[in-house]
């Protein structure tokens, strides 16, 4: 898609403009993958060996706050910098301290992440600080054998410490745990019970076809209609009518009072109420994440209108978002979607 001058798909409110798509979805809520690297390599995110984009291609520090800030002025109300490891990034937490004042300003409702919890030892403070009050940190498992091997390297000690230290920070914590069968599949009630005893909520994410990882996709595939079939065996499941525009199902479990996300994206449709759009790392804005949809925003801010551009564009772009998505996952086909979850930002 060429950006090129469109009606203004915004409605003014008593709050600022407001992005609407050709659904009538409102778009609030904006993911930005920061970085494509990660420290980890985790099995069904990344291949053993990535080849990393060269730094040209990334957006600048400068870009992203660009683009986020644009986003905030056009009535996005929650940003999420995820990556890839969002805290590999250098400059990182400047970046924080420099969209936190659209907190300050009372323009944007919050300001959060997606993290590995490799580095929140380091970094859980200043989060805070900078106005951060929850996160998300993805954890398959609470075995160090087992997240050794998942995560091709990775010591589970070190995410124990990050989520001390966020613990002791005061960020409230989501667990994301990807369900993988015969994998993490028998130790899901024990991590649940674990988070909720540690007063986190804990969603669990089927996992999506999304980039080539050079595992069998078929093989990893366990549908949480099973999980949660399992769950209610032993458990007492409410559903809590919690709507977030996002993908996932909300449940009260009685016995550990605590909250589990279903997130299934292959076996449910959720876009009717989807209120969301990514920002790659390179600049690519997709406004669904099962299509291949892209407005290119790098090329339009380092084009002729420079910045200037950008509002037009991610205009037209939302008014492009797809009304739904379509993932497949089938033996030995290749993923629905080329592109890794890293570089989309999860
Ligand atoms: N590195 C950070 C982390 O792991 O939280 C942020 C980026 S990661 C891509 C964001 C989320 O995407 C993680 O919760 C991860 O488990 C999830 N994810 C990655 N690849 C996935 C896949 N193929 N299917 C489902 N979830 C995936
Ligand atoms: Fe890294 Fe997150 Fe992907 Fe794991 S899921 S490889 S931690 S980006």
């Amino acid at each position: 898609m060429t950006p090129f001058d469109v009606a203004h798909h915004s409605k003014p409110t008593a709050t600022g403009p407001t992005l609407i798509d050709g659904f009538g979805r409102t778009v609030r809520y904006l993911r930005v993958s920061v970085t494509d690297r990660c420290d980890l390599r985790c099995v069904y995110c990344m291949a053993e060996h990535m080849v990393f984009l060269p730094k040209a291609e990334v957006l600048t520090l400068e870009e992203l706050d660009q683009i986020a800030s644009t986003f905030v002025g056009l009535g996005v109300k929650k940003l999420r910098l995820t990556g890839g490891e969002p805290l590999v990034r250098k400059g990182f937490m400047g970046l924080v301290e420099n969209l936190s004042r659209h907190l300050n300003s009372g323009a944007l409702e919050e300001l959060t992440l997606t993290t590995n919890g490799t580095r929140l030892a380091q970094f859980a403070k200043d989060l805070v600080r900078f106005g951060v009050k929850r996160i998300n940190v993805s954890l398959d498992t609470l075995d160090p054998v087992l997240f050794k091997s998942l995560t091709r390297g990775g010591d589970l000690a070190q995410v124990m410490a990050g989520l001390d230290a966020a613990d002791a920070a005061g960020l409230a914590i989501k667990i994301n745990v990807v369900a993988l069968k015969d994998t993490n599949e028998a130790e899901i009630p024990a991590m649940i019970s674990w988070a909720h005893g540690r007063g986190y909520d804990l969603t669990l994410i089927e996992t999506m076809p999304l980039g080539d990882t050079g595992e069998d996709r078929t093989s990893q595939f366990l549908s949480l209609a099973k999980v949660r079939e399992t769950l209610s065996s032993f458990w007492t499941l409410t559903d809590i009518p919690l709507q977030t525009g996002g993908p996932a199902r909300y449940v009260r479990i009685e016995e550990t009072g605590g909250r589990l996300g279903l997130i299934t994206p292959m076996s449910h449709t959720f876009c009717e109420a989807c209120n969301r759009v990514r920002l790659t790392c390179t600049g690519v804005l997709h406004t669904c994440l099962g299509h291949e949809d892209e407005m290119d925003l790098r090329a339009v801010m380092r084009g002729p209108k420079g910045p200037a551009g950008l509002e037009n564009a991610i205009r037209l772009a939302i008014a492009g978002k797809p009304e739904g998505h379509d993932f497949h996952i089938s033996e030995g086909s290749a993923p629905t979607l080329a592109r890794h979850m890293s570089r989309t930002g999860g």
